[in-house]
């Protein structure tokens, strides 16, 4: 594709369940290396780029809860699985000649970076893809919320949601053959209408400061470059 992309800073959010492939679980690093070629495609064009990746591949502190854990422990184990995650997209990255920071929101020195404002800010100034590991460092929270109190602090244009499909739908497309993909949709109408964008706290989180989210199909070879162009088929929340 050919069409200029117009943005400067962004916000990737993948889930981690994007990274396990076919598999059922945990890291597939086949599909680690594809997506961090879609990464490195907008790297290249000079675009800054946060990314923000989950946990529930190897996981979520909610079902930890249900099975009895008590959930402060286990949402700390679910902030620990998104730093393998990162970890696992920092070597991806690297093997392409990409620089990147794994920056933590839990400090653990020796593998990644604690989080500092500014100086995350600069690593991207530096081109240096920034990938924020262990959510937002609290129970209670997950990593679309994260994504968005990340990409508000680094000034990011837009959030960029990588799924499974190719936006927001009126109803599972995966159950009804007659779902409906919206173009575009409120913040309030994925309140109100219970959206399966994002958790409420994080909408409500973008909404607040006119931040955008894209939400797009991973699965599309060149999908992040083409979407960042305004190409392909996406649900744009704003
Ligand atoms: N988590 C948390 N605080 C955060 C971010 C994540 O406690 O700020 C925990 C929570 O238990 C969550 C798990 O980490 O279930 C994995 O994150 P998430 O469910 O958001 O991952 P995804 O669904 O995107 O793979």
């Amino acid at each position: 594709s050919t069409a200029p992309v117009t943005y400067g800073r962004v916000m990737l959010k993948i889930s981690g369940e994007a990274l396990m492939g076919d598999q059922g679980f945990g890291l597939h690093p086949p599909t680690v290396q594809r997506i961090a070629n879609e990464v490195k495609s907008v790297h290249e064009l000079g675009v800054e780029i946060c990314m923000v990746i989950g946990g529930g591949n190897v996981f979520r502190g909610l079902q930890g809860s249900a099975q009895g854990m008590e959930r402060t422990t286990a949402d700390y184990m679910g902030m620990l699985a998104t730093v393998m995650n990162a970890l696992a997209m920092q070597s991806a990255l690297e093997a392409l000649g990409v620089h990147t920071r794994v920056i933590s929101a839990i400090r653990m020195d020796e593998v990644a970076e604690p989080y500092i404002r500014r100086r995350a800010v600069r690593h991207l100034e530096k081109k240096r893809v920034c990938i924020f590991a262990a959510g937002t460092g609290n129970p209670y929270f997950t990593t679309d919320t994260a994504a968005t109190l990340r990409a508000n602090e680094m000034s990011c244009e837009a959030i960029f949601k990588g799924t499974k499909v190719d936006g927001v739908y009126d109803k599972d497309p995966a159950k009804h053959a007659d779902a409906k993909r919206y173009d575009n949709v409120t913040y309030d109408d994925v309140l109100a209408k219970r959206l399966g964008v994002m958790d409420a706290s994080a909408i409500a989180l973008a909404r607040d400061n006119s931040l955008p989210i894209i939400v797009f199909s991973l699965d599309e070879p060149g999908g992040f470059r083409g979407i960042l162009a305004g190409q392909g088929t996406y649900t744009k929340v704003q």
